[in-house]
C-alpha cells in the first residue's frame, strides 16, 4: 500500500525530488522505497522490509551493504587525508598506488589512468582524448565515435550521444557524429534463417560499410560494451570481437572497451575483454571499482594509445581537463581495498563458483511459455518475456510487463530491475547459494503471477 499520509518517507520524498530513470506511474500508485541499511545483500526500507537487491543496487555493490574491510578503508583514509586533488602536480600518494595497481590488473603490461567521478565522465574524457589526440596529431576531421544501438554508455551529453537509447531524442540528442550499429543481438537482429556465424559477419560487414561511408579519416573511435548492460545484458553473437577488432586495426581506429559494468568480475574474469578474448586500446572502469562504496571512474589507456597522448601533451605542456575530486585519495583507499576484496578474498572465485547455479535458475525460468529467452555471462543475466514464444512477439508496450514483474518482485522482498520487456539479474558477488534460490524462487512466483495475470 502506496504510504501517502502527508509526513511519510514516501510523501517526503515525492515532494521534494526530481526522480530520474524513475516510472512515475508506479511511483505514484506504489510510494518510493526508502532505504535505511543494508545487510550482505540484502537493503532494508523505512517500514523495516528486507529485500534481497539482486541487482547490486546499480551493478555496483558487489560486496554488499555491510563489508567491514570496504568501510575501514575508508575510515582510515578520512582520518589521514581526507581529500585531496590531482592538478598541478600534486596528488595523494593513495593515487599514485591506485593507478600502479590498475595498470598491473589490466590487461596492458603499460598504461596510464586518469580519474572521474563516474562511469559517464570517463567515457566523456576518452573521447576527449581522443579528440585533443586528433588535433595535436594533425587530423583534427578525427571526431566521429561508433557505437551499437542498446549501447549504454552513460549521461553526460556525449556520453548520452554514445549511448544507443531512443529517450535521448527526448534531449535532442545524440549530437551530430555519433553513429550507431547494429546490436549484435543474434537471438533478436537475426534474419530468418541466419545462422550466429552469418550474422556475426553481417555486422562486421556493416562496420566495413559504415567506415567506408563515413572515411575512416573522419572516425576517432569505437566505443563498446563487452556485454551490453543497461540495454538489456546483451552479449555479443559468437567471435563478434574477432570479426570487429581487426577491421577496427587496419584503419586505425581505437576500441574503447567500456568496462563499466563488467571490469572487476561480473562476467567471470576480471575484465570483459579477458571474456571475449579481445585487446582494446583503452579501458573505461567504475561501478565495482569502488564496489560502489566512493563515486569514480577511470580511464585506463593501454600502451600505443599512452604514449600517443603523452607526446601530444608534452607539445602543449599541459592536458587541460580534470575534475576537482579527480583521485581522490579516499575513493583511491577504498578501491585499493575494492580490488584487493575482489581478487584476493574470494568474490571473484565466488562469481565463478556460483555461475552454473545462476545459469541453471535462469534456464528453468526460461521454460515458462512467455520466456523468449535467457541470456547472460557471468553473474549478469537477464529474462526477456514475450507474448508468443515461437514468433518471439512483445506484448504491447502499454502493459508494461517488465514493470509489473518487478513490481511483484517487490512485493516478494526481491530487487530486480526492469528493463526493455526484460527483467534483470545481477546480484552481489558475495551471494551465497541458498541466496541464489532465494532470488529465484521469487522471481519465479512473481513471474507466474503477472503471466498468469495477464493471460486470465
Ligand atoms: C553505468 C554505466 C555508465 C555510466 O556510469 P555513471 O557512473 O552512471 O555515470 C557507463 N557505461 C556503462 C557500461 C555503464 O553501465
Amino acid at each position: 500500500m502506496p504510504d501517502t499520509a502527508p509526513d511519510t518517507w514516501q510523501a517526503r520524498a515525492a515532494a521534494a525530488s526530481f526522480y530520474g530513470f524513475t516510472d512515475l506511474p508506479t511511483v505514484k500508485a506504489r510510494g518510493t522505497v526508502v532505504v535505511t541499511h543494508g545487510e550482505g545483500p540484502y537493503v532494508i526500507d523505512t517500514g523495516g522490509r528486507r529485500y534481497l537487491d539482486a541487482n547490486s543496487g546499480l551493478w555496483n555493490m558487489v560486496a554488499g551493504f555491510d563489508h567491514p574491510g570496504l568501510a575501514e578503508a575508508a575510515k582510515a583514509q578520512y582520518d589521514r587525508l581526507p581529500g585531496y586533488h590531482a592538478f598541478f602536480g600534486r596528488m595523494s600518494d593513495q593515487t599514485v598506488r591506485l593507478s600502479e595497481r590498475l595498470v598491473e590488473v589490466s590487461p596492458f603490461d603499460r598504461g596510464r589512468v586518469f580519474y572521474t567521478n563516474s562511469g559517464s565522465e570517463a567515457n566523456d574524457t576518452a573521447l576527449k582524448m581522443l579528440w585533443f589526440l586528433a588535433r595535436a596529431e594533425g587530423t583534427p576531421e578525427r571526431r566521429k565515435i561508433l557505437t551499437r544501438v542498446n549501447a549504454y554508455h552513460g549521461v553526460t551529453v556525449a556520453a548520452s550521444s554514445m549511448t544507443g537509447k531512443p529517450y535521448n531524442a527526448l534531449f535532442g540528442l545524440p549530437l551530430p557524429g555519433f553513429i550507431h550499429l547494429t546490436c549484435p543481438h543474434y537471438w533478436r537482429e537475426a534474419r530468418a534463417g541466419e545462422t550466429e556465424t552469418a550474422f556475426t559477419a553481417r555486422m562486421a560487414a556493416e562496420l566495413e560499410d559504415v567506415i567506408a561511408r563515413e572515411g575512416a579519416e573522419t572516425i576517432a573511435g569505437f566505443f563498446a560494451e563487452p556485454v551490453m548492460g543497461a540495454g538489456g545484458v546483451i552479449p555479443p553473437s559468437a567471435g563478434y570481437f574477432q570479426a570487429i577488432q581487426p577491421i577496427l586495426k587496419r584503419h586505425g581506429i581505437p576500441l574503447i572497451a567500456d568496462e563499466v559494468i563488467c571490469g572487476f568480475g561480473r562476467t567471470g574474469a576480471v575484465w570483459g575483454c579477458d571474456t571475449y578474448d579481445f585487446a582494446p586500446d583503452a579501458i573505461i572502469s567504475s561501478k565495482a571499482l569502488t564496489a560502489g562504496y566512493f563515486p569514480m571512474g577511470a580511464v585506463i589507456l593501454g600502451p600505443a594509445l599512452a604514449d600517443r597522448l603523452q607526446a601530444a601533451v608534452e607539445e602543449v605542456e599541459e592536458f587541460p581537463h580534470g575534475f576537482t575530486a579527480s583521485g581522490h585519495p579516499v575513493g583511491c583507499a577504498i578501491a585499493l581495498k575494492a580490488i584487493d576484496v575482489i581478487l584476493n578474498e574470494g568474490l571473484l572465485d565466488n562469481v565463478r563458483a556460483l555461475t552454473p547455479r545462476f545459469e541453471a535458475g535462469l534456464a528453468r525460468l526460461a521454460e515458462h511459455p512467455n520466456i523468449g529467452e535467457w541470456r547472460g555471462k557471468g553473474l549478469m543475466g537477464a529474462l526477456e518475456a514475450v507474448a508468443d514464444k515461437a514468433t518471439k512477439t512483445p506484448f504491447p508496450a502499454e502493459l508494461s510487463v517488465s514493470e509489473r514483474i518487478a513490481n511483484a518482485c517487490t512485493d516478494q522482498g526481491l530487487i530486480c530491475r526492469p528493463l526493455g520487456q526484460s527483467v534483470v539479474l545481477c546480484p552481489p558477488f558475495i551471494l551465497t547459494e541458498d541466496q541464489t534460490d532465494e532470488m529465484f524462487d521469487k522471481l519465479e512466483r512473481a513471474l507466474t503471477g503477472v503471466f498468469d495475470g495477464l493471460s486470465g
